[in-house]
């Protein structure tokens, strides 16, 4: 058997290794590494994918965030409504730019964000909200966005972990993700379900005047060199990371569905067991299985993750502490019990081994290991 881990990234680059190879060997030749074609290639070949106006790349997915609360021109003393139980990217971007982080629970099905806590977290300080597609499955945008609009918020979709992922509308329209809110941002990290080769981002919009916004802050403030109109940062997306990510972006679809396969062993091999939940789908979005988290109750979660780890079945917590309990960010609106869906996630989840390469052998060993802990 092929050792497991947690995302096997090797089996994904061996099979458009040639491509890659030609890729990065043409933008090399063309030394136009910085705002190359390769870049603006690959902005309109995502906004196509995603059906949305405008890609504006950056630099990661925790700039992209950044950008687009400064793009909206959020200031100190505002607040903004976002999820707890999720990276501290969402957060920390917030606090940086001195804005009011609020936390609002999730669902204990789909892990997003609760539309009926967020209501009850609106103040009139409020600006934004910004829903996380946790793990891969797009949190109730209906609901959201009519929030949304009834109290004049934004919107923006922390889409890190669902590029692909498709939300279904009441009326039946149907919208990727990352392509409903009034910006969304995404990141490119290597682990990522589009992963490039380090670093990279993006920030998607289908407002004119907002993709003008966030091109402005991207790059220092300007729209024309050495005029800088507003405060903004440098943050771009380099021409080879795009020239892989054009290659990637053309097998994304085929990666979520060897994603879909591998969660569908997952959910059929634990079919009725008492103590492992698998993951709840959502009636209104696809699931691109960013991550495959169980809920592991009655106490087991710990002694289940050594166990798979002595069996060598590499199992991570996403994430073992909320962001409202985090010394960096603790405070008195949100104190410790107050967001109990959130907490009790925090103590039951469980991520298994999740990439397009995982094969039967692994997956009949990992399912067969999980279930010898209750045996
Ligand atoms: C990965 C991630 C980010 C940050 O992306 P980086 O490219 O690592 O900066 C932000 N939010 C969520 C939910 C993520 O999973």
């Amino acid at each position: 058997m092929k050792p497991i881990q947690m995302v096997d990234l090797v089996g994904q680059y061996q099979r458009i290794k040639p491509e890659v190879g030609a890729a990065l060997q043409r933008v090399i030749d063309s030394t136009a590494f910085i705002n190359g074609p390769e870049v603006k290639e690959f902005e309109k070949e995502l906004a196509a994918y995603n059906g949305s106006k405008h890609v504006i790349a950056c630099a990661n997915g925790t700039d992209a965030l950044q950008i687009a609360m400064m793009a909206l021109g959020l200031r100190p003393g505002d607040e903004v409504i976002t999820a707890s139980f999720t990276f501290v990217a969402t957060v920390e971007v917030v606090a940086l730019l001195g804005i009011t982080p609020v936390f609002a629970d999730v669902l204990p099905g789909t892990f997003n964000l609760d539309p009926a806590d967020i209501e009850r977290k609106i103040t009139p300080k409020t600006k934004a909200i910004v829903p996380v597609h946790l793990f891969g499955q797009v949190a109730d945008m209906e609901a959201i966005m009519a929030i949304a609009k009834k109290h004049g918020l934004y919107v923006i979709e922390d889409n890190a972990q669902a590029i692909g992922a498709e939300y279904t509308f009441s009326d039946g329209t149907k919208r990727k993700s990352g392509s409903i809110g009034h910006i969304a941002s995404t990141s490119f990290f290597p682990s990522k379900n589009l992963g490039c080769y380090g670093d990279g981002g993006a920030l998607f919009t289908n407002d004119d005047d907002i993709a003008k916004k966030l091109r402005r802050v991207c790059n220092h403030g300007s729209e024309v060199r050495y005029y800088h109109e507003v405060v903004g940062v440098n943050s771009r997306l380099d021409s080879l990371q795009a020239a892989i990510l054009r290659i990637k972006l053309k097998h994304l679809d085929e990666y979520g569905a060897a994603r879909n396969r591998a969660a569908a062993f997952y959910d059929d091999a634990f079919k009725g067991m008492e103590h492992v939940h698998t993951p709840v789908r959502s009636g209104t979005s696809t699931h691109v299985f960013h991550q495959y988290t169980l809920r592991v109750t009655g106490g087991h979660r710990d002694g289940l993750k050594a166990h798979l780890e002595a069996h060598g079945v590499p199992a991570m917590i996403y994430y073992p502490v909320s962001c409202h309990l985090q010394h960096a960010y603790k405070g008195d609106r949100s104190p410790e019990g107050s967001l109990p869906v959130t907490e009790q996630l925090t103590r039951e989840v469980l991520s298994l081994p999740m990439s397009t390469e995982l094969d039967n052998e692994q997956l009949t060993h990992i399912t067969a290991t999980v279930k010898g802990f209750f045996n």
